[in-house]
């Protein structure tokens, strides 16, 4: 059985919940290593640098960037977003489950060089839950709030291009399908070609 880790992209929308989802995975199950982004936006309260994020200033980010240490990254409302590339690779290849819960532009760069990630979208059950979530989150302005709404409907569009969509309703219940779906992705074909190889090569030379 292949020993190599599958790397996971989870996006959704802003309040969608997935942060707390991804806590509950990383709680649960050992098999997971969630990748900490590196971010040019302001700590919220109660976030903890080299836990939620590492904080950098723009011009830090961007010598990230032309040092090729992001292996993908965006620009989000307004601030820049990228996953550390050692992180990723030492973890994979000791077998873990990679986690990125990034945002979709960086979800489609991750797509292109990683043809074989494991893709998943997460979603509150409405628009009007979302809402509701964000203004319940209490941190952010009544305009910051608009433009993640906004950016929402247009992150919407993009939701074909996911392997999975997942909605969000209770917190218990999408975190056992979240692994589910995880745990059987690890048993495709692409993901087992050394067992395949393997086989055939038997089967070759029983003929
Ligand atoms: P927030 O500011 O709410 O923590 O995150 C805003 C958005 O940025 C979320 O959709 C989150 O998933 C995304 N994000 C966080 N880290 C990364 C990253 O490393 N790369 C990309 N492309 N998006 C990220």
């Amino acid at each position: 059985m292949e020993n190599r880790g599958i790397l996971t992209v989870v996006s959704g929308f802003a309040g969608s919940g997935k942060g707390t989802l991804m806590k509950e995975l990383i709680r649960n199950y050992d098999c997971y290593a969630l990748s900490v982004s590196a971010t040019s936006r302001a700590p919220r309260p109660g976030e903890e640098e080299g836990v939620s994020y590492f904080y950098k200033t723009r011009e830090e980010f961007e010598r990230m960037i032309e040092k090729g240490e992001l292996l993908e990254y965006a620009e989000y409302v307004g601030n820049y977003y990228g996953t550390p590339r050692s992180f990723v690779d030492e973890k994979l290849s000791e077998g873990k489950d990679v986690i990125l819960e990034i945002e979709i532009q960086g979800a489609m760069q991750i797509k292109k060089q990683y043809p074989e990630a494991l893709l998943l979208f997460i979603t509150p059950p409405s628009a009007a839950e979302l809402k509701e979530r964000l203004l319940r989150r209490g941190t952010e302005t009544e305009d910051v709030i608009r433009k993640r709404m906004q950016r929402a409907a247009e992150e919407a569009e993009g939701i074909d291009q996911y392997d999975y969509i997942v909605v969000n309703d209770d917190v218990a219940e999408c975190t056992e399908l979240l692994h589910g779906i995880i745990r059987a992705a690890h048993f495709t074909p692409r993901h087992q070609a050394e067992f395949v190889e393997k086989i055939r090569e038997e089967l070759q030379g029983n003929r």
